[in-house]
């Protein structure tokens, strides 16, 4: 398994290059990946940077600032994210927690009102440098895809899967997540374009469809 998931981070970093992930545009980096993590979650990143960016442009992408805004006034501004009132409100509670002082790790992360796993291992690997594997549904569905996990795998079970195979790297870890983010929105899509896929020859789905020369 090793090999193999090398193998696809090497096919993916050929194909896409170096991503230099998480995409941030403000000084506040930090505390903007946080925020994008929370926005990010049941919407495209197309949407998530246009409520970022207009964040940004009222000059709130900052924790004192943002918590002085209340609630509502924060869910009009990140409207184009989708489930804004309650994205709104996590924002609020993951601020309260941050000023709580307790220790940012997992099972804090996991204690705070809207924060689950990919959210939680989001933030502490792009925002904390910490070495939590982020999984996704693009992970979920490309990796089933290739014949390499069920399609009802758990996230954890997932997640072990790279932690226990790949090397302990956290800069790997960013890298590795963000070519499957990039290939699932671009390629690995829904309705999957395996015409154009540069992982076809090693993907049990992309194979199979080449056979039945439906491609
Ligand atoms: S060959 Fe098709 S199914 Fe396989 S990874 Fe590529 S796009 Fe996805």
């Amino acid at each position: 398994m090793k090999e193999k998931l090398e193998e696809i981070y090497q096919i993916l970093e050929e194909e896409y290059g170096f991503q230099r992930w998480w995409p941030t545009i403000s000084n506040s980096k930090r505390f903007e990946t946080i925020i994008g993590a929370i926005l990010t979650q049941n919407t495209s990143w197309n949407n998530v940077e246009k409520a970022i960016k207009n964040l940004d442009k009222f000059n709130f992408l900052r924790k004192d600032a943002l918590k002085q805004l209340n609630e509502e006034d924060l869910a009009q501004l990140i409207r184009s994210s989708g489930y804004f009132n309650q994205k709104a409100k996590k924002i609020k509670k993951v601020i309260e927690f941050l000023d709580s002082g307790k220790e940012i790790n997992r099972e804090n992360l996991l204690g705070v009102w809207g924060i689950g796993k990919e959210t939680a291992d989001s933030i502490l690997l792009y925002a904390y440098d910490k070495p939590e594997f982020v999984i996704d549904s693009y992970t979920k569905r490309i990796f089933s895809r290739m014949g390499i996990v069920k399609d009802n795998i758990d996230y954890d079970e997932l997640k072990e899967l790279f932690t226990g195979n790949i090397e302990n790297n956290i800069e790997l870890y960013k890298e590795y997540h963000a070519l499957i983010v990039n290939h699932g929105k671009d390629i690995c899509r829904k309705n999957p374009k395996c015409h154009e896929c540069c992982l076809r020859k090693i993907c049990e789905y992309g194979v199979n469809i080449h056979q039945m020369n439906l491609i």
